[in-house]
């Protein structure tokens, strides 16, 4: 256990997450909006007093204001503030310009939300704080938005660091400070430390990360359970998790061959609504959308033909729409006689959907 413990992780991971962001691209679209209170979520008065506040800003913030409140509190909370519904569409668009940029300095990323991602940049030559002040000067020059980074060795200090520093700011957790930034930190911001467990280590007097290591790993276990034993590893700063950049695969399709073929334009409509169906469910179960959606046709002597279209947001995984864009392909690719053995459509440039984009579907 000992080697296993002075075993140096020499990864460079960093957590880049921008601040507010849906806020953010409001103020950033309507400066006028800066000064005021702004909160993104349906207008509580129009809206029978219903609605989750998605974000706000930070002069929202800081009448106590946060995410995932009822639209109905902020409003109490403050009366003249400026309420928006989010604009996915806009904010998709914008998702999309920040995830490349992070693909400029590796290969190695793992999109955690829209506005969100950690990088694994062990291979690049440059350090993690010269990099991570690169990729905020790169966001910030195309998209006039500030974003935080955690800069260090594994995926839970990275992490750490960037909600240190929020917003617009850069934490650097080296093995050398990596202690001294634990112990300091309240109970409340390690990883899975909910509203119950909080009160429950307010009981036990814990209100620190240098108070959490000092508890040893049976007590946390008796406590806690398996959060307990994460929590013995997370005040000490030891995390061994991957940046899982290949955890997606390349596409989701479904396909189907025939026993008879597919003459007419109605019958291939019939089908490519039994494989779009299909396909919607297998992405809705992975929690994945994807930004490409290619269309495979056979005909009876073999021939293939496949045709993508990407687009710059993610499709919408709309039944209705998915079936006409495909239609309209085969239409215009297949002149209007035609013996068709084999239909497919599939989904890539996949990325996991958020929270928000699960509730469009
Ligand atoms: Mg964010």
């Amino acid at each position: 256990m000992a080697e296993f413990l002075t075993t140096i992780d020499k990864r460079k991971i960093l957590h880049v997450d921008l601040d507010a962001f849906y806020a953010q691209i409001e103020m950033r679209d309507q400066p006028e909006l800066r000064s005021k209170p702004l909160i993104i979520a349906r207008d509580p008065t129009q809206n029978n007093g219903h609605g989750v506040v998605a974000t706000a800003n930070y002069v929202a913030r800081q009448l106590g204001i946060h995410s995932a409140m009822s639209a109905f509190e902020a409003k109490r909370l403050a009366p003249n503030g400026i309420f928006l519904s989010p604009n996915f569409p806009k904010y998709k668009v914008v998702s999309a310009q920040i995830h490349d940029i992070f693909r400029r300095f590796t290969t190695k990323v793992e999109p955690v939300a829209f506005d969100e991602a950690y990088l694994d940049v062990t291979e690049n030559i440059l350090s993690g704080a010269t990099l991570a002040a690169e990729i905020r000067h790169q966001i910030l020059k195309e998209t006039q938005l500030t974003s935080s980074i955690g800069v260090s060795h594994n995926k839970l200090l990275a992490k750490l660091g960037s909600e240190y520093n929020k917003p617009n700011g850069v934490t650097v957790i080296d093995h050398e400070n990596q202690l001294q930034f634990l112990d300091y930190l309240p109970i409340s911001a390690f990883r899975g430390v909910g509203k119950k467990t909080k009160e429950k280590f307010d009981e036990l007097g814990i209100e620190n990360g240098l108070d959490l290591r000092q508890m040893s790993q049976e007590t946390l276990k008796t406590e806690f359970g398996k959060m307990g034993e994460r929590l013995y590893w997370q005040a000490r700063g030891v995390h061994f998790g991957a940046v899982e950049w290949q955890r997606q695969r390349q596409s989701i399709g479904k396909e189907e061959t025939f026993d008879h073929a597919l003459h007419d334009n109605n019958a291939v409509q019939i089908e490519f609504k039994k494989l779009v169906s299909s396909l919607i469910m297998s992405l809705k179960r992975q929690k994945l959308i994807g930004r490409t959606l290619n269309i495979k046709i056979r005909d009876d002597q073999f021939n293939t033909i496949t045709r993508a279209i990407t687009q710059d947001a993610p499709w919408q995984l709309n039944e209705a729409t998915l079936v006409m864009a495909s239609q309209a392909t085969f239409e215009d690719n297949i002149g209007t006689e035609f013996s068709v053995r084999l239909l497919g459509v599939s989904m890539s440039n996949l990325q996991s959907a958020t929270f928000e984009e699960m509730s469009l579907f």
